[in-house]
């Protein structure tokens, strides 16, 4: 009895590990334990899963691809037919993962070897024409399969989704959802997504699937543009496109999360021109252009080629599918559970393997950042994970240090898959109570340990406000929020231990002598206010005439948009986007400095602790800022004729093409360097190619420098 509590204990805690973790992953957020807050990997998570397996098939959480808890408000496409998942083979013992997967292949071949009584196929001899598996065994026989009855392909680490198309036209998309059928709609968002066409080059209706993933040369530049804006830094690829696609909001920002869409198959396509996998995939490819997950003919032995080769990859995969190749076979074997919604049985996902090392802490290095965060580093000796040599891992934050006890001499676990960022999950041994520095590493002063926006999220931060290694790393945002290169990071620190810059004015105020005085020479001093004064190709100049640049320069003001200079602050969690909602909602520097902060909250895109943040940020530095305002003036939108009109311009203009964005600017219109939905007119000069064939297939009216003359001249003078 107390045995049989126990064991539905641990289904019933199982089941709620399980839900959490799922809940977590279709929000696209880190996937932590419920209890303890640790990050849990894939291959924990299949483990817990196979555990529920074992306690309890029956287990209602089977029942559906997903146990996400995610109610969602949002409006749903009906998957026809269902969206499914996939059954894997998945163990960390390597031998019992190949079992799982020999298992599968037994039972899937073509009924000749599945069907053949335990020990007939070998009676005599083997069939000439199937392939063993050299050195393997399964139930007692050797590892045999047919030639070409499976196909292998990559399973790319992303969102599912289907896409609807009828007679050619895109009409709907859906994500996948826990129950296969129900799945949020995301139709608006999946215009913004790279890979998917509105229109198909056949006039055909069907339902293409695939992966959205963020490719990883495209999250490097993601990442890049997250922290040059001041935001939060997202975790991996997978996570990114999770939220990205779900901007149900607004649904024009998908566009900026650099999304793109991968096809595994088609559905629903009457008579379609293929019969396998392999010639569905080449059919996709090339007579409707859309990118597909190669796959090829399947043997044993390259499972291994294809994981090596995962470095080569410019996008996250977790494993490979192995599957019927011929479709009509494929759909014979049938589905696990429900014949509608179960996972197909002619299909399994093989799973790389999630390498582990167990390094020791040799070293923990702390360090400032702008906002004040210090963050930790565990440095360990040189181990080998997934190809690559790792020697760090960041240790999250305060709180993950002293949930699992981390200190200098602990013995962690660090996993890495593929070309997944490497990441400590645990303590194996050495625990310890972990020693945060009293004092910032760089200003000495007096560190806090202060709680962030969650339980676990206890972080240790400097609390001065005049730190160097915040206002280093601070006025550097600054500089670079203007675009003014040619003066790094070190070059300001040696002007703030020079005492020469402490505030944003200093720049403005520094002169050819206090910089030598840091300790520069003449011509570094020179370079180092060009940069600041963003005088043109400085290095090409003779000291005399930067000399002379530079003293005019430090006679006018400089003008800068003002939301940039709103960005250009750094306040946290307040960058570019928020400078531009407020710019937008206000108009002026002044009236965003008098607004409350329900005033603030009001705008759209700032959220109410953003809104206190950056009231109290305009409040303490008013002095500092009204100081800075002597300066430099910010330059509000301008509003005039074409106010809320949205220009274009593409090819080439005798006048310069910046002559005429400044007319439309200056009469309050906007002008980018593409086109989209929100774009009112492109203006063609000459040789304007690929713009004006994407405005034409969105419908929106193409003129040129006259006929723009013109419509300003009219809008002036409405009765000529
Ligand atoms: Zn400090």
């Amino acid at each position: 009895m107390a045995k049989a509590t126990k064991q539905s204990d641990r289904v019933q805690t199982l089941e709620r590990i399980i839900a959490h973790l799922d809940t977590q992953y279709e929000q696209g957020i880190a996937c932590t334990h419920p209890d303890t807050g640790v990050l849990v990997s894939d291959g924990e998570y299949d483990a817990l899963r196979r555990e529920l397996q074992t306690l309890n098939p029956q287990s209602t959480l089977f029942e559906t691809a997903t146990a996400s808890q995610l109610e969602s408000a949002v409006a749903k496409v009906v998957h026809h037919p269902p969206l499914t998942s996939i059954e894997k083979a998945s163990h960390e013992d390597l031998a019992v993962q190949q079992q799982m997967l020999f298992k599968w292949l037994r039972g899937a071949d073509a009924p000749a070897v599945a069907e053949a009584p335990a020990g007939e196929l070998f009676a005599d001899a083997l069939p000439d024409d199937l392939i063993t598996v050299a050195g393997m065994s399964y139930d007692g026989q050797p590892v045999v399969y047919s030639p070409d009855r499976f196909y292998a392909a990559y399973k790319l680490d992303g969102v599912a989704i289907a896409l609807y198309y009828e007679q050619g036209k895109l009409v709907r998309a859906g994500l996948r959802p826990r129950d296969g059928i129900n799945g949020e709609d995301v139709t608006a968002q999946v215009r913004y997504v790279a890979g998917v066409p509105e229109k198909l080059p056949k006039k055909i209706t069907c339902s293409i699937r695939g992966e959205l993933i963020c490719k990883l040369s495209d999250f490097e530049k993601v990442q890049a543009e997250l922290a040059d804006e001041g935001e939060k830094l997202r975790a991996n690829p997978r996570n990114h496109t999770a939220g990205g696609i779900r901007q149900f909001k607004n649904p024009e920002k998908t566009a900026r999360m650099r999304i793109s869409f991968i096809a595994y198959t088609i559905e629903a396509l009457d008579h379609p021109p293929y019969k396998t996998e392999i010639e569905r995939a080449r059919w996709c490819q090339e007579t409707l252009g859309i990118n597909y997950i190669e796959p090829q003919p399947f043997r044993f032995e390259n499972l291994q080629a294809m994981e090596d080769a995962v470095p080569t990859l410019d996008f996250e995969v977790d494993g490979v599918v192995i599957g019927v190749n011929t479709l009509e076979d494929q759909e014979q074997l049938g589905r696990h559970g429900d014949p509608r919604t179960g996972n197909p049985k002619g299909k399994i996902a093989w799973k790389f393997r999630e390498e582990e090392a167990t390094p020791v802490i040799r070293d923990i290095q702390w360090q400032t950042g702008r906002t004040g965060k210090i963050v930790a580093v565990a440095i360990f000796d040189p181990v080998r994970l997934a190809g690559t040599n790792v020697t760090r891992a960041t240790l999250h934050n305060a709180g993950f240090m002293l949930r699992n006890q981390i200190t200098i001499g602990s013995t962690i676990a660090v996993r890495k898959a593929g070309k997944i960022i490497p990441k400590v999950t645990g303590v194996i041994a050495g625990q310890g109570e972990p020693q945060f520095p009293d004092h910032c590493p760089a200003c000495k002063a007096k560190t806090q340990l202060q709680q962030g926006g969650t339980e676990e999220m206890l972080e240790l931060v400097c609390p001065n406000p005049d730190c160097s290694a915040q206002n280093v790393h601070g006025l550097c945002h600054y500089l670079s929020t203007f675009g003014v290169v040619g003066l790094g990071e070190s070059r300001v620190r040696t002007m703030v231990e020079g005492g020469k810059v402490a505030t944003h004015a200093d720049f403005y105020r520094l002169d050819l002598d206090d910089a030598m005085e840091c300790g520069l020479t003449e011509r570094q001093s020179l370079l180092a206010l060009a940069a600041i004064h963003m005088i043109p190709a400085p290095d090409k100049k003779e000291n005399n005439e930067l000399g002379i640049a530079i003293a005019t320069a430090r006679q006018t003001k400089k003008q800068v948009p003002l939301w940039q200079l709103f960005a250009a602050f750094g306040i946290e969690a307040a960058g570019k986007s928020a400078g531009k909602a407020l710019e937008d909602h206000f108009s002026s520097f002044d009236a965003i400095r008098a607004a409350t902060v329900q005033q603030l909250i009001e705008v759209g895109d700032v959220g109410e602790k953003t809104a206190e943040t950056v009231s109290s940020y305009l409040a303490t530095n008013a002095a500092a800022i009204d100081d800075l305002l002597n300066y430099v003036e910010p330059q509000s939108p301008k509003t005039g004729l074409l106010t809320g009109k949205n220009f274009c311009f593409s090819g080439g203009f005798p006048e310069g093409k910046r002559h005429w964005e400044q007319r439309v600017e200056e009469l309050g219109g906007k002008c980018s360097g593409s086109v989209s939905k929100k774009t009112h007119y492109l203006v063609a000069g000459t040789a304007s190619g690929s713009k004006s064939e994407k405005a034409e297939k969105l419908g929106i009216p193409i003129i040129d420098t006259d006929d723009l003359q013109k419509m300003i001249q009219a809008m002036s003078d409405p009765t000529g």
